[in-house]
C-alpha cells in the first residue's frame, strides 16, 4: 500500500511553500549538522531526563503490565504475561550498516537487565529504529524470540539469527502467542540510505493482548484520515505510543514527523486512554531544545487525555 503523505525523498513538504532547492539544501544541511552532533544538549540531558540506573532496574521488577521507556521509539511492553520491545536501539554496537545518531546521554539499562523478549517489532528502517547490532544481541540472548517488520525489511530480522520473521503487509495481522499483532499505515517512509531517500514503508502496529489493545507508532507524521480511521475502526486504545519529537525545522520534515501538538491530536483520533510521548530526548537529530517536545505534548494534551512522558529508563504500571 502506498503511503498517503510518504514523500519523495528530498522534496519539500508541499505546505512549506518553500522552492524545492532550497528544500533541498537545506535537508542536506539538516543531516550534515545531525552528523556532526550540532544538536546534542548533554547538560541539559544530565539534568533529570535518564532515571537513574538502580531506579530503573527497580522499576523493572514491577508485577503486572506495565511500559518501560527505553529512550527515543525503544519500548518494553508486558502485556498479560507476554513481553514485547519496539525499534530496540540499545547502547553501544558501533556498525558501518547502522550508524545511530549522536545521544544525548548514555541509557540507563542495557540487554542484560531485560527481561525474555517474546516479541520484536520495528516500525520502519530508518538508522534510529533498525539497528542491526541490537537486533543481533537480542536474537543470541532471546532465542525463542520473534521479530515483526514491514514487508521489504525481513532480510534484517533473518540476518540478525532470529529463528521466526514475519513481514506482514498494511492490514495483515499475526498471531505470536496471546498477541495479535496487525500492520497498520504510518505516515512515514524508511530512508536507510546516507543520502536519506526514501526506499521503504513505515507501520505503526496494533497490539492485541486479551483485555488490551495498544497501538506502537513509531515514527509519523499527522494525517487526521490516517488516524481517524484507525482510531474509528479499531479504537479505543487502552495505550498509544506516539511520537512527539524531530519536528524542526519543521518546514523541512512535516511530512515526516508530528509536532507534540500533532501528536495530542492523534490520541484524540485514536481514542486513547492513555498516550506515551517517544520519539523525543534520546537521539540529536534536531534543533528543537531538548524538553520542548515533552512540554508542548503535555500543554496540548491539557489533561483531556491521558498524556504521559517518561524519564528514559521509567516504568509506568498499567494497572486494570
Ligand atoms: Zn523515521
Ligand atoms: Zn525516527
Amino acid at each position: 500500500m502506498r503511503l498517503p503523505h510518504a514523500g519523495g525523498g528530498r522534496s519539500c513538504p508541499a505546505a512549506s511553500g518553500l522552492p524545492l532547492g532550497l528544500c533541498s539544501a537545506g535537508l542536506a544541511l539538516h543531516h550534515l549538522n545531525i552528523a556532526a552532533g550540532l544538536y546534542v544538549h548533554r547538560a541539559e540531558a544530565d539534568d533529570g531526563l535518564v532515571l537513574p540506573r538502580q531506579q530503573a532496574l527497580a522499576g523493572l521488577g514491577i508485577r503486572g503490565d506495565s511500559v518501560t521507556w527505553l529512550g527515543h521509539s525503544s519500548v518494553l511492553l508486558r502485556l498479560g504475561g507476554m513481553t514485547i520491545l519496539t525499534d530496540p536501539v540499545l547502547a553501544g554496537g558501533f556498525s558501518l550498516e547502522s550508524p545511530l545518531p549522536h545521544r544525548h546521554a548514555a541509557p540507563p539499562l542495557a540487554l542484560d537487565d531485560l527481561p525474555p523478549i517474546d516479541i520484536v517489532v520495528i516500525s520502519h528502517g530508518d538508522y534510529d529504529h533498525l539497528h542491526t547490532p541490537s537486533l543481533k544481541a537480542i536474537a543470541a540472548r532471546f532465542p525463542k524470540a520473534r521479530i515483526l517488520l514491514p514487508d521489504g525489511l525481513e532480510k534484517y530480522g533473518e540476518e540478525a539469527g532470529f529463528a521466526a520473521v514475519d513481514h506482514p503487509v498494511v492490514g495483515e495481522t499475526v498471531v505470536a502467542g496471546r498477541a495479535r499483532l496487525t500492520a497498520l499505515a504510518a505516515v512515514h517512509g524508511t530512508r536507510r540510505n546516507l543520502l536519506a531517500k526514501l526506499d521503504g514503508e513505515a507501520y505503526s502496529w496494533d497490539i492485541r493482548i486479551p483485555g488490551r489493545a495498544a497501538l506502537f507508532v513509531g515514527d509519523s507524521a499527522h494525517d487526521g484520515a490516517v488516524f481517524g480511521e484507525i482510531g474509528r475502526t479499531r479504537g479505543p486504545y487502552d495505550l498509544a505510543l506516539v511520537p512527539i519529537g524531530a519536528f524542526e525545522p519543521s518546514p523541512l520534515v512535516a511530512d515526516m514527523h508530528s509536532t507534540p501538538e500533532d501528536a495530542a491530536l492523534i490520541l484524540a483520533e485514536l481514542r486513547a486512554k492513555l498516550g506515551i510521548g517517544i520519539h523525543w530526548g534520546t537521539f540529536a537529530l534536531s534543533p528543537e531544545p531538548l524538553r520542548a517536545p515533552a512540554d508542548r505534548f503535555l500543554a496540548a494534551s491539557d489533561g483531556h487525555r491521558r498524556a504521559r512522558v517518561l524519564r528514559i529508563g521509567e516504568t509506568l504500571a498499567l494497572g486494570h
